[in-house]
C-alpha cells in the first residue's frame, strides 16, 4: 500500500504554499479551472461596473469629464474584452497569475484615474469601490499575500491621489476608513480562504489516496481469494464458480466446453522419497508447464487438490483434443523430473482424464466433472501416463 505522509506544513504563515513543491504544484492546477471561471466573472463584473458608471452617474458630470473618463472606460473595456476572450487559451492558463496581478492593476488604476480626473466625484469613487475592488483581489484568485500587497498599494496610491486633487482631507475621511476597513477585511477573509482551500485540497488528496488504497485492497483481495499461493494458478473455488459460468455461456451461445483433470502419477511416493519442499517445487514446475501448453487466451488452468490440476477448454476443439492431451504428456516428459520411485518411468508424469461437455443434453458442470474424473480414474487403472477420454 502506498501510504504517503500527508504534508500539513506551510513555508510561513505569510506563504501559504507546501512544504512540498510537488504537492504545491499540484494544488496550484487544480486551482486553475475554478480560478479561469472567477476571472472571467469578475472581468465582466468589472466591465458591468465601469459601464453603468460611464452610461448613469457619468451624464449628471460636465462634458469635460466625460471625455476623459471616455478614454478610461474604453482603455479598460477593452482590455477586459480582450482578456476575457484570451483567458480561454493555454497561454493563459500557463501564466495565469502574471494575467490576473496585472488585471487587477489595470483595474484598480483605472478606478484611481477617474477619481483623479472628475475630483467632484473623487471622494465617491474612493468609497464605494472599497467593495468592489476588495471583492476582485479575493475572486481573482490571488493569493491572500498578492491580495494584501496589492490593497496597500491600491491605498497608498489613493492617498497620493487625495493629496494630488489639493481638496480639504476632511472631506476623504470617509473614503479613508471605508478603503482602509474593506482591504483589513478583505486580507484577513484572504487568509481564511486560502488556508481553507488547501485543507480542502489536502482532505481530497486524502480521500483520493484512500479510496485508490481501498480499490487496490480489493484488487488483491480478488486475487487472493481466486488463486492458489503455492503455483499462482486458479483455486478449486474458482474452478466450481468459472466451470458453472463457462457452461452456461457455452451452452447460450450454442458452443461446447472440454474438461482435462490432470493428475500427478506416484506422487506420495515421490513426496515420501524426495521431501514435500521438492514436492512443492514439481507442482510449481508442472503447473508453469501446464500453462505454457495450454496458451489459448479462453483455456483455464487450475489446481484443484494437492497434486490434482484441470483445465477448461472452450469452443469447439474436439478433433485435437487428443492432440491437446499428447502435448501435455509429451511436455511433462520433456521436464525429465526424476522419479526413481515411479514403477512406470523415472521421471514424473500425468494422467489425464478427458470429457466434453454434452450439447444435446442439459448437462451441469458437475456431470461434466464426474465424467472427467471417471475418466482420469481409468487412465490411472489402465497403467497411468496416458489419457482416458470419457
Ligand atoms: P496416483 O498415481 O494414484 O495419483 O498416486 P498419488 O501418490 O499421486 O496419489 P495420492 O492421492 O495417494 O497422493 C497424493 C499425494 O500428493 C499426497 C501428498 O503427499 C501429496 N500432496 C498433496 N498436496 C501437496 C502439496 O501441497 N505439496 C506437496 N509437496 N505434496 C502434496
Ligand atoms: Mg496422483
Ligand atoms: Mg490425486
Amino acid at each position: 500500500m502506498n501510504e504517503k505522509t500527508v504534508p500539513v506544513t506551510y513555508n510561513s504563515i505569510f506563504q501559504l504554499a507546501f512544504a512540498d513543491k510537488a504537492i504545491e504544484k499540484d494544488f496550484k492546477t487544480k486551482q486553475i479551472p475554478l480560478i479561469t471561471l472567477l476571472f472571467r466573472f469578475a472581468l465582466l463584473i468589472s466591465i458591468a461596473l465601469y459601464s453603468c458608471f460611464y452610461f448613469i452617474v457619468l451624464p449628471t458630470q460636465s462634458v469635460n469629464y466625460q471625455s476623459s473618463f471616455l478614454a478610461i472606460y474604453q482603455v479598460v473595456t477593452l482590455y477586459c474584452v480582450l482578456l476575457f476572450s484570451f483567458s480561454y487559451s493555454k497561454n493563459f492558463q500557463a501564466h495565469q497569475q502574471i494575467y490576473t496581478i496585472l488585471s487587477a492593476v489595470i483595474i484598480s488604476v483605472g478606478v484611481l484615474l477617474t477619481a483623479y480626473n472628475i475630483p467632484p466625484l473623487a471622494s465617491l469613487i474612493l468609497q464605494s469601490t472599497g467593495l468592489p475592488i476588495t471583492a476582485f483581489f479575493i475572486l481573482f484568485g490571488l493569493s491572500w499575500v498578492q491580495a494584501f500587497t496589492l490593497a496597500i498599494l491600491y491605498f497608498a496610491a489613493s492617498l497620493g491621489v487625495i493629496s494630488l486633487l489639493n481638496q480639504a482631507f476632511i472631506d476623504f475621511t470617509f473614503a479613508i476608513f471605508n478603503l482602509f476597513g474593506f482591504f483589513i477585511i478583505a486580507s484577513i477573509a484572504g487568509f481564511i480562504l486560502e488556508k481553507q482551500k488547501r485543507q480542502t485540497y489536502l482532505a481530497e488528496q486524502h480521500t483520493d489516496r484512500l479510496i485508490n488504497d481501498l480499490e487496490q485492497s480489493k484488487i488483491q483481495l480478488h486475487e487472493l481469494s481466486i488463486k492458489d499461493s503455492l503455483t499462482e494458478l486458479f483455486n478449486r473455488r474458482h474452478f466450481d464458480d468459472v466451470g458453472e459460468l463457462k457452461i452456461k455461456e457455452a451452452k447460450r451461445l450454442k458452443s461446447t466446453m472440454h474438461l482435462l483433470m490432470i493428475d500427478i502419477d506416484y506422487f506420495k511416493q515421490y513426496n515420501d522419497h524426495y521431501g514435500h519442499p521438492a514436492g512443492d517445487d514439481v507442482l510449481v514446475i508442472v503447473a508453469n508447464t501446464l500453462l505454457k501448453t495450454l496458451r489459448r487466451s479462453t483455456d483455464l488452468v487450475f489446481r484443484v487438490g494437492g497434486e490434482e490440476f484441470a483445465a477448461i477448454l472452450l469452443g469447439d476443439a474436439s478433433e485435437n483434443l487428443k492432440q491437446i492431451s499428447q502435448s501435455i504428456h509429451n511436455a511433462i516428459d520433456k521436464l525429465a523430473i526424476e522419479h526413481n520411485k515411479s514403477t512406470i518411468e523415472k521421471h514424473i508424469t500425468v494422467s489425464i482424464g478427458l470429457a466434453s461437455m454434452n450439447t444435446s443434453t442439459n448437462e451441469t458442470f458437475g456431470d461434466l466433472y464426474n465424467k472427467a474424473d471417471k475418466a482420469l480414474y481409468l487412465a490411472k487403472q489402465s497403467g497411468r501416463n496416458k489419457t482416458s477420454i470419457f
